[in-house]
């Protein structure tokens, strides 16, 4: 197994998927890649915290 560089789906930008993270998506039993890089990740995940907060009795859809 190696790094492997992956493109960002959200802002293009190249980023690394490395071994341990491999194998720690093997682990869990993820197919997938993935498809965003962490900043992209991290901004979404907040950006779903906020709304969840604002809308708390809406269920979170993707
Ligand atoms: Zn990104």
């Amino acid at each position: 197994m190696e790094d492997k560089v992956l493109v960002c789906q959200d802002c293009g930008k190249e980023f690394v998927f490395t071994v341990g993270e491999q194998m720690f998506y093997k682990e869990k039993g993820f197919d997938n890649e993935p498809k965003r890089c962490k900043e992209c990740r991290d901004k979404r995940k907040a950006m779903r915290r906020q709304r969840e907060a604002e809308a708390s009795e809406t269920p979170a859809v993707e």
